[in-house]
């Protein structure tokens, strides 16, 4: 049994992590010597930038005029009355600039990267969305710019590596392994190593060695913030549940973090069930994960009995990877969090329904978080008011669902 944290004091979520990035038993910094220097100057350079409120006014100023915050709180109509429960509000972050909630931490980051005196960026990508919000704030800011990505997913992602290149990325392709997110998170660190002094790794999501679980976070809280805000002006209260997808867990922490203190709001994350909850056939570590190491910090992750990392699998590239982000792992030890998750044929169902009764296209991953928030609606009172985090659009998504609809196109 994985170890579980101490559940008797409660949480103060401003104190998470310590000063060794732990969220409890879980996160931690676990890489190479080489590489601990890199990470202790990037903590300082972050704790500096976050009180400094010439910082978080830049941050700010190019949220609003680059990536188009703040994005809207939106009733979702025909979704609530076809459910016929809860009221549906839909996080609109598929609005923002690139398509997805991952520009809130590429600018953030690259504007720490700057103030550090970096010329140089370096990302990893699946999906390719973090690749492509790396790619703009690079092109924004003036760095020389390197995506790392699996062969797979670029062959999966055609369209993104185009948009990376045209903004004047270099993408590496990563033939290494199953060729896609976790071989190209090692490569990404074998160049973070070799090239540490004017470079900086603009990590995607929640997760890796601190201070990247929390500096991440801290970069979407803004979601959580803005969505409180809103529904308080046009509904005078708190939403009863939110739910929101979890990949590496960043768009699923920026949302929920303003709520963790607020116990009549339960919280439930997401993971992809993919084809089944069986070995290698999806990617929901809550569901069959054990505790163990992965890329720089220990979490929740899929892996075998001799500790190799399973084989994942998800219709949606940005949920498919073998660990959690160390903050969910201890929020859900807590309680405070649950966890559930949604399986490929249910996702491409609710993709279909959300862009035919909303006119709006979901990203894949995003539905995951439709799917539980659709049945949970329907189990809800009219009186109740869920929000649902539509982290991206499915743009990107569209060839990929034509396919699997059996429809050619062009
Ligand atoms: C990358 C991505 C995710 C998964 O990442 P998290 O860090 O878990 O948020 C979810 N939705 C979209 C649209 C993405 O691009």
């Amino acid at each position: 049994m994985p170890a579980t944290a101490d559940t008797s004091a409660p949480l103060d979520r401003f104190s998470l992590p310590d000063a060794g990035g732990h969220f409890g038993p879980y996160g931690g910094v676990f890489v190479p010597e080489t590489l601990m220097t890199a990470l202790e100057e990037l903590g300082a350079a972050y704790k500096a930038a976050k009180k400094d409120p010439g910082f978080q006014a830049e941050l700010r100023h190019h949220l609003k005029e680059f990536a188009g915050r703040p994005t809207e709180l939106y009733f979702a109509e025909r979704l609530t009355q076809h459910c016929g429960g809860a009221k549906i509000y839909l996080k609109r972050e598929d609005l923002l600039h690139t398509g997805a909630h991952k520009i809130n931490n590429a600018l953030g980051q690259a504007l720490l990267a700057r103030r550090m005196g970096k010329q140089r960026v370096i990302a990893e990508t699946g999906a390719g969305q973090h690749g492509v919000a790396t790619a703009a704030v690079c092109a924004k800011f003036g760095f020389e710019c390197v995506i790392y990505m699996g062969a797979v997913d670029m062959e999966r992602q055609a369209l993104n590596v185009f948009r990376m290149r045209l903004m004047g990325a270099e993408v590496r392709g990563v033939e290494a392994g199953q060729k896609t997110l976790k071989e190209a998170i090692n490569e990404a660190m074998r160049d973070w190593v070799t090239n540490v002094r004017g470079t900086h790794y603009i990590l995607g999501s929640a997760l890796g060695a601190h201070p990247y679980p929390m500096m991440v976070r801290d970069f979407h809280r803004v979601i959580g913030a803005e969505t409180k805000e809103q529904l308080r002006a046009r509904e005078g209260r708190l939403p009863d549940e939110i739910v929101a997808c979890v990949g590496g867990g960043s768009n699923a922490m920026g949302i929920f973090f303003e709520f963790l203190e607020e116990p009549g709001v339960r919280l439930v994350g997401v993971e992809a069930g993919g084809r089944s909850i069986t070995r290698g056939d999806h990617a929901a570590r809550f569901e069959g994960g054990k505790l163990g190491v992965l890329q720089g910090c220990k979490t929740y992750i899929l892996q075998n009995d001799d500790g190799q990392i399973e084989l994942t699998h998800s219709v949606s590239a940005g949920l498919d990877y073998a660990a959690i982000g160390p903050e969910h792992a201890l929020y859900r030890d807590r309680q405070r969090i649950t966890y559930a998750y949604a399986c490929d044929d249910e996702v491409l169902e609710s993709f279909q329904l959300c862009s035919r009764l909303e006119g709006i296209i979901p990203a894949l991953e995003s539905t995951h978080a439709l799917v539980h928030g659709l049945k949970r609606a329907k189990a809800m009172r009219p009186d109740q008011i869920l929000v649902i985090n539509l982290s991206g659009r499915g743009d990107k998504d569209v060839n990929q669902v034509a396919k699997m609809l059996g429809v050619t196109l062009g």
